[in-house]
């Protein structure tokens, strides 16, 4: 079936001619809503290594980690060109000679085409702003910015750290570089209405932001989110209710943007709720389905205001 949205996958394959696979890296930062900078605790969905890092291989080099994925994805997938993902927790948390020389590493590795580099807002200072420009000027490049919800209730309650006005500073700043974001967003968080939800859509079309990962809520082991869970405190969405808003939220989006994730990944082995997610195939389908159903698709619901 036709994708209804402009699926990253497909930009991939125009740009390169062929599919090209993400490998995580995990290049051993920090964060600072981790280490007392922003905050102690993390987010209070953050599971170890970031969210969504699990799985990824640490203590040994970025090379070393990106020939061993391409080593299992050549196998799998005869595989031919990558993405160096850095994923795990805050991907520009240092000096920025010390990302030049990491992201250097990484770019070296044959048949690897470009980078992608996941962070958060107040990781952001100018000199590391200039460096990430110079890729986006010299090879395929994508900066991952945190934004989660554009409410600061809602960042507050999530123990975030920053405000969405840091985040729109950090998005202006480097569209400046010319560099291309990308912002997570989670749909799904406790109170917050079907309205808010989607009026998220609208932010980031107003911002010019370039892609979205939209995750649903996952409660993973060991998180602070798992204890309010366990109280009772996190009405979770199922998943026609997410598949709804999904699609509601990629008729509103720019039709232009990246739609880069359209679920969560939690992971078996760390995740608590919403068990359907695991099935991330069916949801997939499902929202096709639903936008085939409807008639629309990304951006049917778009209109420039004046
Ligand atoms: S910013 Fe990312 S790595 Fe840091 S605590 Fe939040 S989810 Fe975890």
């Amino acid at each position: 079936m036709e994708k209804k949205y402009n699926a990253f996958s497909d930009e991939l394959k125009r740009v390169f001619g062929c599919r090209v696979h993400r490998i995580s890296v995990d290049a051993g930062f920090s964060c600072p809503n981790r280490d007392g900078t922003a905050g102690n605790g993390g987010c209070i969905y953050c599971g170890g290594k970031g969210s969504g890092a699990h799985g990824i291989q640490s203590g040994v080099s970025p090379a070393e980690q990106i020939e061993a994925g391409k080593e299992v994805m050549t196998r799998k997938y005869k595989a031919k060109k990558f993405l160096a993902y850095f994923q795990a927790y805050s991907n520009t948390y240092a000096p920025a000679e010390k990302l030049k020389r990491l992201y250097d590493e990484a770019l070296a590795v044959d048949d690897v085409v470009g980078l992608i580099v996941g962070t958060r807002p107040d990781c952001l200072p100018p000199e590391t702003i200039a460096l990430l420009g110079e890729y986006a000027r010299k090879t395929y490049f994508w900066l991952e910015l945190g934004l989660q919800s554009p409410l600061d209730r809602t960042l507050e309650y999530l123990g975030r750290g920053h405000d969405f006005a840091s985040f729109a500073e950090a998005v202006r700043a480097c569209k400046r570089e010319g560099i291309r974001i990308s912002a997570h967003v989670i749909l799904g968080l406790p109170g917050e209405s079907r309205d808010e939800m989607l009026s998220t859509a609208t932010v980031l079309n107003d911002l010019g932001i370039d892609g979205v990962k939209i995750h649903l809520l996952h409660v993973m082991k060991e998180t602070p989110l798992a204890e309010l869970y366990t109280r009772g405190e996190v009405p979770l969405l199922e998943r026609d209710e997410y598949v709804g808003l999904v699609c509601d939220f990629l008729e509103r989006l720019r039709p232009e943007i990246s739609i880069q994730r359209l679920t969560g990944d939690g992971g078996r082995d760390h995740l608590i709720a919403p068990l359907w997610s695991l099935r991330k195939f069916e949801v997939l389908n499902a929202i096709d389905y639903e936008l085939e159903r409807r008639g629309s698709r990304q951006g049917s619901a778009f209109y420039v205001r004046e």
